[in-house]
């Protein structure tokens, strides 16, 4: 999402926290990220007035509550299509989608290529921790083989999926990744995110001490590897090739993509502008068309 139209603010990380306790277990990667989300929005000078965060179910979809904004906590998967019709609906606010890779690439799974193809101006972070957290510890789909769960006790029959490799093929016009060990990486990135006009993707691994435990802050630390200095951040051949590192037992952890192009707002804009006025234009007929 853009920040463009927003009013800027002064406020510090502090003032964007709500007054809701935060309730996730003691050593929760998402403590990190959600930190790294005020500071993002405090750089950004967002003001709370024009800010609204949505999510749908899991751990991270909590994050709303604890977030001094406009708030939207939908149904399982559902994030993505409520903020699409806010988007569309309120242009001049800003929209933070929060929640995690169960929630983003299996129950909301249909909706990630469409929010990304369709360029829809927000920005969407995923706290990505390789199981279900909220509903006690089940295979997700960026769960490792390797990962014993109450659903796959012997250990996982399929390969993770990608997440950024889905999205630079699917059009997201800035893909980054980062580690909740690494709060400052992860609100540099987020605050890029909330600065660019488009449809802004951050992965984020955060380490779930609860129910996975593979994936430990240390795994993560080990994981992820910075993108080189001289990455061209416009060349998306170049970012694909990155992200596939992710398959291969080592993550980019930084921007890997930034592109501009218009956004659906924008064409939907210039459509309504181009059509009104015209003589056969007529909203009433074609409403009186699509009646059975
Ligand atoms: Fe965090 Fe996992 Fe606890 Fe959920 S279950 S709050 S993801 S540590
Ligand atoms: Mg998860």
């Amino acid at each position: 999402m853009s920040i463009a139209a927003v009013k800027k603010t002064t406020l510090k990380p502090k003032d964007y926290k709500s007054d809701v306790s935060v309730v996730w277990c003691p050593g929760c990667g998402h403590y990190g990220i959600l930190n790294a989300i005020y500071r993002a929005l405090s750089e950004a000078g967002v003001d709370p007035s024009q800010l609204i965060s949505i999510s749908g179910i899991g751990c991270s979809s909590r994050s709303p509550y604890f977030i001094n904004s406009y708030k939207m906590h939908t149904l399982h998967g559902r994030a993505g299509p409520v903020a699409t019709g806010a988007q569309l609906a309120r242009p001049d606010l800003a929209i933070l989608v929060l929640g995690g890779d169960g929630d983003g690439f299996s129950i909301g799974g249909g909706h990630m290529p469409h929010m990304a193809r369709k360029n829809v101006d927000m920005t969407y972070v995923l706290f990505d921790n390789g199981i279900y957290g909220l509903t006690k510890g089940q295979y997700s789909p960026t769960s490792r083989p390797e990962m014993k769960a109450y659903t796959t006790p012997y250990g996982g029959p399929e390969e993770p999926m990608n997440p950024l490799l889905y999205m630079l093929t699917y059009g997201a016009t800035y893909v980054a990744q980062a580690f909740a060990g690494k709060p400052s990486v992860c609100a540099e990135l987020i605050k890029g995110g909330l600065e660019h006009r488009g449809f802004s993707y951050i992965n984020i691994y955060s380490q779930c001490p609860s129910f996975n435990k593979i994936d430990t802050i240390e795994f993560y630390r080990d994981l992820v590897e910075a993108v080189p200095k001289d990455h061209d951040v416009t060349d998306l051949g170049a970012a694909i090739n990155l992200a596939r590192q992710s398959s291969e037992g080592r993550a980019p952890m930084g921007l890997l993509y930034k592109a501009d192009r218009p956004t659906l707002d924008q064409r939907m804009h210039a459509m309504v502008e181009g059509v009104n006025g015209r003589p056969d234009y007529d909203l009433n007929q074609i409403i009186d068309l699509n009646r059975p």
